[in-house]
């Protein structure tokens, strides 16, 4: 049973929104045009425990763009498709300590470091299971679907203005198939990867996609299954040491839980057993977290003692 369970915890809520409002610091992304048409000051949260409490303040039903945060999602679903073995084989799971868009590859083989880079990102989604990008899509968008507990959609706007301009991404995936990482035209799976990335979340689906996550893979209001529960340790792995770009030492020494961040500003922080907690508010600081996710994630870690390595 979940430990946050008491109405104070949504006054507690309330105070937290209110205090972090007046926060203006960082920027948006522009190097998606699109992303700097959102409105930089929105700011929401939600907190979704395990028993299927919803708790949640100020935007936390506007629309935003997944981003990097469909990383995670998807890298379960290429664990569920091909085995963890086979994936293994196309992407490591060590941390690189580098930006998002870092050309992360080991030097022989060309295996991207983690599937939290890009790199590895768009190798993930060539590993779900589909004849072609369209399928693979459907694929991807039903999964998350099951996590979010709602149908979602594509913002064709920022997916457009991604494709057209997402010449690094484009280089990347080229350079994959370079090494036969990719296989087959690796514009197929790059497309995918952008439409993923265009999915549109509030951050009361991003808690419940979190929450799907804590609770061992089960969504803990329509207990639908989206994550079969020995690849959930995997994932959260994942979130855990690479989670967070380069700041994923950091957050994991202070938050201690692990987490996704997306340019589009969310952040989902999971507690194993406990909730998911997500925020948005589109200002990232200079590692491209947003900067009030950051600020509301390690407030609730300290003030109710929720670092995942604490004893007591
Ligand atoms: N679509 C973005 C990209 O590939 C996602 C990056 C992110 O959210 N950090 O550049």
């Amino acid at each position: 049973e979940a430990v946050v369970r008491t109405t104070s915890f949504q006054h507690y809520l309330d105070q937290l929104y209110a205090r972090f409002l007046d926060v203006r610091d960082g920027d948006v992304a522009n190097y998606i045009p699109e992303l700097a048409h959102v409105d930089a000051d929105a700011f929401g949260m939600a907190l979704v425990t395990v028993d299927g409490h919803v708790y949640q303040a100020g935007d936390s039903r506007t629309p935003f763009s997944i981003q990097s945060i469909s990383k995670a999602f998807t890298y379960g679903i290429a664990l569920e498709d091909q085995g963890p073995a086979r994936v293994a084989e196309k992407i490591d799971v060590e941390p690189s300590g580098e930006a998002f868009n870092s050309i992360s590859l080991e030097p022989k083989t060309g295996r991207p470091r983690n599937p939290m880079i890009n790199a590895g990102a768009i190798v993930a989604t060539s590993l779900v299971n589909g004849e072609d990008a369209a399928a693979r899509l459907e694929r991807i968008l039903a999964k998350f679907e099951h996590y979010a507990g709602r149908p979602l959609g594509i913002n064709p706007a920022i997916y457009e203005s991604e494709r057209s301009t997402g010449h690094r991404n484009r280089a990347i995936a080229h350079l994959l198939r370079n090494y036969e990482i990719l296989e087959g035209d690796p514009e197929e799976p790059l497309d995918a990867y952008f439409r993923q990335c265009a999915i549109e979340v509030t951050a009361r689906d991003l808690a419940l996609m979190g929450a799907t996550l804590a609770n061992d893979g089960v969504n803990p209001i329509t207990a639908v299954r989206a994550l079969p529960s020995p690849l959930v340790p995997n994932v959260l792995a994942v979130m855990a040491t690479c989670g967070m770009y380069d700041y994923s030492g950091n957050w994991i020494f202070q938050v201690g839980m692990p987490a996704k961040s997306g340019v589009g500003g969310g952040v989902v922080a999971v507690l194993p057993g406990q909730f998911g907690l997500a925020v948005y508010s589109p200002r990232l600081d200079a590692k491209g977290n947003s900067v009030r996710g950051i600020a509301v994630c390690e407030s609730v870690s300290r003030d109710f003692g929720m670092h995942m390595l604490r004893v007591t």
